[in-house]
C-alpha cells in the first residue's frame, strides 16, 4: 500500500525541511528520488540519506531547470512524481512599505521556481505521473505583513488548477499542499516565525503547529497511486486554522 516502488520522484528544495522529509519518505516507499536545491551539499546530504542523487539548481532559473530536468529525464527514462516545494520567508512588511523587489524576489522563487517545475519537468513527466506543489494556508487567507509571501502563495495555487487541467489527459494529477506553519529551519530563520507558530498554535481548532513528516505523509499519499482520483485541489494541513475561530481564541473573548 502506498508503495513507490520503480518511480522516479524530483523534489525542489530537497535539503531541508519539508523537501527532505518528503524525499526520505518516498525513498523508504521505494522511489528513486533525486533532490534540488539552490544549495548543492544540502542536497547531497539528502541523498545520502535517500540513497538517491542531489543536484545544486536555483527553481527561479529556467535554463539550469530546463537542463537538470532533460538530464533527470533522459537518465531515467521520465519522471513519475515532482514535488515542488522550494521557496522563501523573508521579512514581513506593510503593504504601505512594500517595494516592488520585495514582491518580486518572493514570485521569483516561490511562483516562478513552480512554473519552472511544471514546465521543465511536467513535460518530461510520464502518463499517470502525480505532481505536487507546495503553497501555504497564506495562499489560502492574509495576514498583516504577508502580502509579498501570501501573493507568491496564492499564484501557486492558480498555477496547480491550470496545470491539473492542462496536464489532466495524461493522467498526471496536479495538487498543492497548504500548511500552516512548520517546524523546519524556515521557521527559525524567519523573522516573525516564533510570533507566527504561537499566533496560528493559538488559532488553530486542534492546537499547535505541524511537522515536516506530516506535510511528508500528505504528499505521499497525493502521489502514491492507490486513490488517483484528486486533482486540482490545494488542500490545507492546518491543524484545522482554516475550519473557524478556535476554542481557546473564543474563550479568551476580547482580551
Ligand atoms: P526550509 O528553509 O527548511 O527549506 C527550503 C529549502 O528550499 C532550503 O533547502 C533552501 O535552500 C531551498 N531553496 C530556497 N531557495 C531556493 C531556490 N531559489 N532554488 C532552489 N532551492 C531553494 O523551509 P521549509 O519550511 O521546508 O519550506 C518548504 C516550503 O514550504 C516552502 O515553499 C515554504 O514557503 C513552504 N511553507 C513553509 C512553512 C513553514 O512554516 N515552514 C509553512 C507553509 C509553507
Amino acid at each position: 500500500m502506498f508503495g513507490l516502488d520503480g518511480k522516479t520522484a524530483v523534489v525542489t528544495g530537497a535539503g531541508s525541511g519539508i523537501g527532505r522529509a518528503c524525499a526520505v519518505r518516498m525513498a523508504q516507499a521505494g522511489a528513486f528520488v533525486i533532490g534540488l536545491d539552490l544549495d548543492e551539499a544540502s542536497a547531497v546530504e539528502t541523498a545520502q540519506m535517500t540513497g538517491g542523487l542531489g543536484v545544486g539548481v536555483d527553481v527561479s532559473d529556467s535554463d539550469a531547470m530546463e537542463e537538470v530536468f532533460a538530464d533527470v529525464a533522459s537518465s531515467r527514462g521520465g519522471i513519475d512524481v515532482l514535488v515542488n516545494n522550494a521557496g522563501i520567508a523573508l521579512d514581513l512588511v506593510a503593504i504601505a512599505d512594500t517595494e516592488p523587489e520585495h514582491l518580486m524576489r518572493h514570485l521569483e522563487v516561490n511562483t516562478l521556481g513552480v512554473l519552472n517545475g511544471l514546465r521543465h519537468g511536467g513535460s518530461r513527466m510520464n502518463d499517470g505521473g502525480a505532481v505536487v506543489n507546495t503553497s501555504s494556508v497564506l495562499g489560502v487567507f492574509g495576514v498583516p505583513g504577508y502580502a509579498s509571501y501570501a501573493t507568491s502563495k496564492f499564484g501557486v495555487i492558480g498555477l496547480t488548477k491550470v496545470a491539473a487541467v492542462e496536464l489532466g489527459p495524461r493522467g498526471i494529477r496536479v495538487n498543492a499542499v497548504c500548511p500552516t506553519t512548520v517546524d523546519t529551519p524556515m521557521l527559525y530563520s524567519f523573522p516573525a516565525g516564533a510570533q507566527e507558530a504561537e499566533v496560528f498554535g493559538d488559532a488553530a481548532t486542534l492546537g499547535g503547529i505541524v511537522d515536516a513528516d506530516q506535510v511528508a505523509a500528505l504528499v505521499h499519499f497525493l502521489v502514491a497511486d492507490d486513490c488517483p482520483v484528486l486533482s486540482g485541489l490545494a488542500i490545507p494541513i492546518d491543524k484545522g486554522i482554516t475550519a473557524g475561530v478556535s476554542q481557546t481564541r473564543w474563550d479568551r473573548g476580547a482580551s
